[in-house]
């Protein structure tokens, strides 16, 4: 996919080409004034034509996600308690937006006759999905947009992914170009015919789910932050928001705890070429960060690293015996110790006579000794090494791979911040190099290394 004629993050989208779906989360739909900001967006370029929109969420710290309301009311009902309060709740964050923004879907009514669905018994999927429902209901009424009802265009499979069924049903559904469409997120249709939600934060999946069943141009996911920040704003004070990151860098800053889209939602636009562009509601002119396939000439030409993530939540197991790189399966009968308790690891880095395990800390809890003790019966090394607390940094970047000297900069940056480097780890997709440091140093690395790639 080329990004040149899609113009560089944040340029303003041209006119006239192909259609945008925009899909908006909680907080951008979280009261009647949210709407309004929605209503704004859309309008302000034509293109915008299929909007996903997730269940109203918080309005400020002290208020509960419409979905949680839902979550709850449908627990409560399974166990015979009483939900007056939660469903109240539900009732009156909907109907005071229909109000307050003079739509006329005829909310209470769907509200009344669900409620009674609730005492005779529904899935916690169907109850759950009902937030969006009833937000796409109230937006498409607003808007004057054609309502999409997901159950009848999404399928899901049982494992609670999208089918690729979907594309053609939803395809056709959206056929349109001349009209708007609103399609609710987090729900569609199960294999057994009845609602099925992905997992929650799912909404962004839909906006995906959408974007490739149109063979969109572009996926606008607008949310309450600028775009991506190119490290954690809880460590590096105002960190610089990306403009441009590949898919690929995306999939590695999460993995290392950089909370971005919903897990699922990058696949079926990934694959099917097309941008995702998250955006801010309530700062509509801040072009936000362009996820792409490619990066533009100009992103490279300013950027070395994508950005800096990191967790400090690992152990580390390190086994060492001399001569085992003479002894067939070695590694292979270690990783078995954690395969079959079901335990997953994230990095194996090796020397000649040595292999770590570093993995989630919590994988091992209550049960360091015996994994420790199983190792050193199966595998009978020289020695085995457990570090309960190691905390493992990412430096990303596609275009490390090109230029020389990162890595002399990683250590040197490190090196004078006084940080002993634990552990070195590069993939040989040349796509970050990770360090692993103690876990008090974890955030003056971060620091540290934010200083010496970005300023
Ligand atoms: N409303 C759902 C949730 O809270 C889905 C979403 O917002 O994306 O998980």
């Amino acid at each position: 996919m080329a990004t040149s004629d899609q113009g560089r993050a944040g340029a303003a989208p041209q006119a006239g080409s192909g259609r945008f779906v925009c899909k908006f989360g909680g907080s951008s739909l979280s009261q009647a004034s949210q709407f309004h900001k929605v209503r704004a967006i859309v309008e302000a370029d034509d293109r915008r034509r299929i909007i996903v929109p997730s269940a109203p969420g918080k309005r400020d710290g002290g208020d509960t996600k419409i979905t949680d309301l839902l979550y709850l009311c449908h627990h409560s009902a399974s166990i015979g308690a009483d939900f007056t309060a939660p469903f109240a709740a539900i009732v009156e964050r909907f109907t005071g937006i229909e109000r307050e923004l003079g739509a006329s879907p005829a909310i209470e009514e769907r509200l009344e006759s669900f409620r009674l669905e609730l005492h005779s018994g529904v899935s916690a999927d169907y109850a759950a999905s009902r937030g969006e429902h009833f937000c796409g209901l109230l937006l498409a009424n607003w808007l004057g947009a054609e309502f999409v009802e997901p159950a009848e265009a999404i399928l899901i499979t049982g494992k609670g992914l999208v089918d690729a069924g979907t594309w053609p049903l939803l395809g056709a559904r959206l056929a349109d170009p001349g009209k708007r469409y609103v399609v609710p997120g987090f729900y569609g249709r199960g294999a057994d015919g009845e609602v099925r939600t992905f997992s929650r934060g799912g909404s962004d999946v839909t906006g995906a789910v959408a974007a490739r069943a149109a063979k969109a141009r572009l996926y606008e996911n607008w949310t309450d932050v600028s775009g991506l920040l190119m490290a954690d704003p809880r460590i590096v004070d105002a960190p610089r928001p990306m403009r441009e990151v590949t898919y690929a860098e995306i999939r590695e800053l999460a993995y290392m705890g950089a909370s971005v889209l919903h897990e699922e939602a990058m696949a079926p636009v990934r694959e099917a070429g097309i941008p995702i562009n998250i955006r801010n509601t309530n700062a509509p002119e801040h072009p936000g960060t362009r996820i792409v396939s490619r990066l533009s000439a100009e992103e490279v030409a300013s950027t070395k690293i994508a950005g800096i993530a990191g967790k400090s939540t690992f152990a580390m197991v390190t086994v060492s015996k001399n001569l085992m790189n003479r002894e067939v399966g070695y590694v292979y009968r270690l990783l078995g110790v954690f395969e079959h308790r079901g335990i997953p690891f994230e990095h194996c880095p090796s020397s000649i006579d040595t292999v770590s395990v570093v993995l989630e800390a919590n994988w091992l809890e209550g049960q360091v000794e015996e994994v420790l003790d199983e190792i050193r019966h199966s595998l009978e090394p020289d020695a085995v090494d457990y570090v309960p607390g190691i905390a493992m940094i990412a430096i990303v970047g596609e275009e490390m791979v090109h230029t020389p000297g990162i890595a002399a900069q990683v250590f040197t940056a490190l090196a004078a911040a006084g940080i002993n480097v634990r552990l070195i780890n590069q993939g040989a997709s040349e796509l970050n190099i990770i360090v692993g440091v103690a876990p008090e140093d974890y955030a003056p690395a971060v620091r540290a290394l934010y200083r010496a790639f970005v300023g």
